[in-house]
């Protein structure tokens, strides 16, 4: 196992420090792409992933508006959990307008597929001064929280592989689960995570998919449960493994969808049927389900696809393992116990 100390500094803003500060996880809306905005309770900032490029600079514009709101002025570490337009494309826009600190993902590519593959990563590549690799098993130390409560992220797939940790239990259901056909995309190299606060725990793994996804169950189990879980891929069933799912047993999802992009109705009727579920949350209503296939409309951030203002969802988590969700649409603010 290795252990990343950070190299970047502390943006310290007296205004936003409360005597209870949160670990806050913003879910930017941009569009069926990704932009996860992780402010820790010493104010210290990970962005996962940077949305789009192009639209005028609307995903940037977005992430800069969730750093305003959270009260902070640069990004202390940029995680691009692998090098789709959706992820990485708005990496460059990004960086020519917000300061960043570190810059992490799967690592170098042999050979890029798709052309329109190559020139993404290739205009990552150009954008990004220095970058690091993060690889399963990693650890990414951050700094502790004012009361000394450690928060750590934990890197569970990158590249292909998983966390090779075994001490789990055998997973007697794997036989239960066909395999998908094999996935030679990005997606299934993308980084995923644990991140840690006290009795808090948030699962993003980008767009892995499937077969990737069970090595992280089969033969053994390597996952635990989990308060808050990105749901993976944007809701596509390619992706969410059910047994990933099972041992997960998050009290919350997060679809960062579309409004015609993820959200599979096989996805949302299996995370509905997880017991441990309280609530999922949509990013946007998926316009091409019907009803029984998307949430509860007052748990979707952007019910219509025009206008599009862009709503969030954001995740406020104590160390204690409660926390709370607000839909930035309604203003309504959710409260979840602890598991
Ligand atoms: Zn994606």
């Amino acid at each position: 196992m290795r252990t990343l100390l950070p190299l970047c500094g502390v943006v310290l803003t007296a205004t936003v420090v409360s005597a209870q500060p949160t670990l806050d996880i913003h879910h930017i809306d941009v569009e069926g792409g990704a932009a996860t905005l992780i402010v820790t309770p010493a104010r210290e900032s990970v962005l996962v992933d940077a949305g789009w490029p192009g639209n005028g600079g609307r995903d940037v514009g977005r992430i800069e508006a969730a750093m305003k709101a959270a009260g902070i002025s640069r990004i202390d570490h940029l995680i691009v959990t692998h090098y789709h337009t959706d992820h990485a494309g708005g990496v460059p826009a990004l960086v020519a307008r917000v300061p960043v600190g570190a810059f992490y993902d799967h690592g170098l590519m042999e050979a890029p597929h798709a052309p329109d593959f190559a020139a993404n990563y290739q205009a990552y590549m150009a954008a990004v001064p220095q970058r690091r690799t993060l690889a399963p098993g990693d650890v990414l130390q951050l700094r502790p929280a004012p009361d000394a409560t450690p928060i750590t992220l934990r890197v569970v797939a990158g590249h292909g592989k998983v966390w090779s940790r075994d001490s789990g239990p055998r997973n007697a259901k794997c036989d239960s689960v066909p395999a998908k056909p094999v996935d030679v995309s990005d997606n299934a190299r993308s980084v995923g995570f644990v991140l840690t606060y006290g009795a808090f725990d948030f699962f993003d793994a980008g767009d892995l998919t499937w077969n990737t996804e069970a090595q992280l169950v089969c033969p053994n189990e390597r996952l635990s449960a989990v308060e808050v879980y990105q749901v993976t891929h944007h809701g596509l069933d390619t992706s969410n493994h059910p047994l990933v799912l099972d041992a997960l047993a998050p009290t919350v999802a997060v679809m960062n969808n579309g409004a015609k992009k993820g959200g599979s109705a096989a996805t949302v009727k299996a995370l509905k049927a997880l017991p441990s579920l309280k609530a999922l949350y949509q990013l946007h209503r998926n316009e091409t389900t019907g009803p029984d296939d998307n949430t509860s409309p007052d748990l979707i951030a952007n019910p219509e696809e025009t206008p599009d203002a862009g709503h969030g969802v954001t995740v406020r988590a104590r160390k204690d393992g409660t926390f709370t969700v607000v839909n930035h649409r309604t203003g309504d603010t959710r409260a979840f116990a602890a598991r």
